[in-house]
């Protein structure tokens, strides 16, 4: 039983179906819509998922090089996987995404296993690859980023990933060129390019057709949307295109530059019906020095005129963020004003992390590096400040209803249902049965850190 791969050519065609294929992802919805992509072209090979990593034909690691952490659970997952080749001499295993990139081929260097390695632009060739492999042709990769705006914007057909999801990242640009200083992305996925307004509204049509009810706009910087393309368009014109996209209940886009937060995509977020009432604004320091250190290009007074205009345009809006804490040379009183913002400011929530140095950043180099257990103590520090925050805005909900979308039945309880409000908050309520799909009012009765608890009206 296999499948049989046609030399000489892209395509592959199928004899039978009996292999299985394995994703492991780590990092920002990037690399989840990267997984998702990937997943569509091997069950297009014929291959099927699994959960099981001893019972898979081949291994996918896509992962993430943004932070320390996931760099070390892929390095990990591949010892892991090592022993399974073991027992499994013709299991594939490849690596992709941002780690992919960074490390190239260096990552089969104490790996002999390792079969291939592939760069974030080049997701459509992994089935010529291991059709490649398949024929013996040994440790495989392609990791050309792309040089013109217009190159890699293909973006796979999908095949649904695991079930019948009912959401969906739909990416509308790739690769950034605002090169902050602790920050590989621009290193690692190339220049930004955007996709067009055509290929974009017609893959939303496909994943409507399809049963998807809520989307995700994906780009490192959505708000620069448009700037490469032929005819520029703003983001705020591609968000009313796809509002009217019929069977599309929800609309999201992450992340938000702050510095290109403009009134047009307020209103056009205030306006269009579709698009939810939450934002991802990476804050990342409440600082004027260390955000002119870290090349955001904007300061804390605009980032509290931001906030007002989001709040006074969209009264119920959930603002999300992100804190980066000991950035190089970032002093006792420079973190106070990080502290202070993030408590003026009141987000609904927060990632924070602590400063790690990434090589090819401008930061990485900087000789006033903070100690981790200054880095550490900060971290612990905003951490409870935000989780108290996030705990009392969540708690102000209760009594209050909420529309929210049915994922299904929670992965912790099979007699409640799980599901989102518009501003992107989990609520478990009591309910079982097939209603994945349906948009319902639920009243809030408890709030906790991670969303709330409600009851359906
Ligand atoms: S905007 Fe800055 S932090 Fe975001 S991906 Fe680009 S370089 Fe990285």
């Amino acid at each position: 039983m296999g499948w049989v791969c046609y030399p000489n050519s892209h395509s592959y065609t199928m004899t039978a179906v009996d292999r299985k294929f394995i994703i492991f992802t780590w990092g920002c919805q990037m690399n989840e819509d990267d997984a998702e992509q990937i997943a569509g072209l091997l069950m297009q090979m014929g291959y099927s998922p699994t959960q099981i990593a001893e019972e898979a034909d081949l291994a996918v690691l896509v992962t993430c090089s943004v932070r320390a952490k996931p760099e070390q659970k892929a390095k990990s997952k591949l010892g892991e996987l090592r022993v399974i080749k073991e027992s499994n001499p013709s299991m594939i295993i490849g690596v992709c995404g941002c780690m992919a990139q960074k490390e190239g081929e260096q990552l089969r260097k104490h790996r002999p296993y390792l079969d291939f390695v592939v760069g974030t632009a080049n997701i459509s060739r992994i089935p010529d690859l291991i059709c490649q492999i398949q024929r013996k042709r040994g440790f495989l990769s392609s990791l050309e980023l792309p040089r013109a705006p217009k190159d890699a914007l293909i973006v796979p057909k999908r095949a649904g990933r695991y079930g019948e999801s009912i959401k969906s990242f739909v990416p509308v640009m790739y690769g950034c060129d605002n090169f902050c200083s602790y920050c590989v992305v621009p290193f690692v996925r190339g220049k930004e390019r955007s996709r067009e307004v055509r290929d974009i509204i017609s893959e939303v049509e496909q994943l409507s057709k399809m049963g998807r009810k809520e989307i995700t706009l994906l780009g490192q910087n959505v708000n620069s949307y448009g700037a490469t393309l032929q005819e520029p368009t703003k983001f705020a014109q591609l968000l009313r295109k796809i509002n009217d996209v019929d069977g599309i209940q929800r609309i999201r886009f992450t992340t938000s530059h702050p510095k290109d937060l403009s009134d047009d995509l307020i209103n056009a977020m205030a306006e269009t019906p579709k698009v939810c009432e939450h934002i991802h604004l990476a804050v990342q320091s409440g600082d004027d020095d260390i955000l002119e250190q870290m090349n955001r290009r904007y300061d804390t007074a605009h980032i509290r005129e931001r906030v007002s205009a989001l709040r006074s345009a969209m009264p119920d809006i959930a603002i999300t963020t992100d804190f980066l804490v000991g950035f190089p040379g970032e002093t006792e009183d420079q973190f106070e004003n990080t502290v202070r913002l993030a408590g003026d400011l009141r987000f609904d929530a927060a990632f924070m992390f602590a400063f790690n140095p990434i090589p090819k950043t401008a930061a990485a180099d900087k000789s006033n590096q903070i100690s981790e257990s200054v880095k550490n103590q900060r971290l612990n520090r905003l951490i409870k400040l935000q989780n108290c925050i996030t705990c009392e805005i969540n708690d102000a909900s209760i009594g209050k209803t909420y529309p929210v979308l049915i994922e299904g039945p929670s992965p912790r309880d099979p007699n409640r249902l799980t599901g989102l409000t518009r501003q992107n908050k989990t609520v478990n309520f009591p309910g079982s049965g097939e209603i994945s799909g349906q948009q319902i009012d639920v009243r809030i009765t408890e709030g906790h850190l991670y969303g709330f608890v409600g009851v359906r009206v």
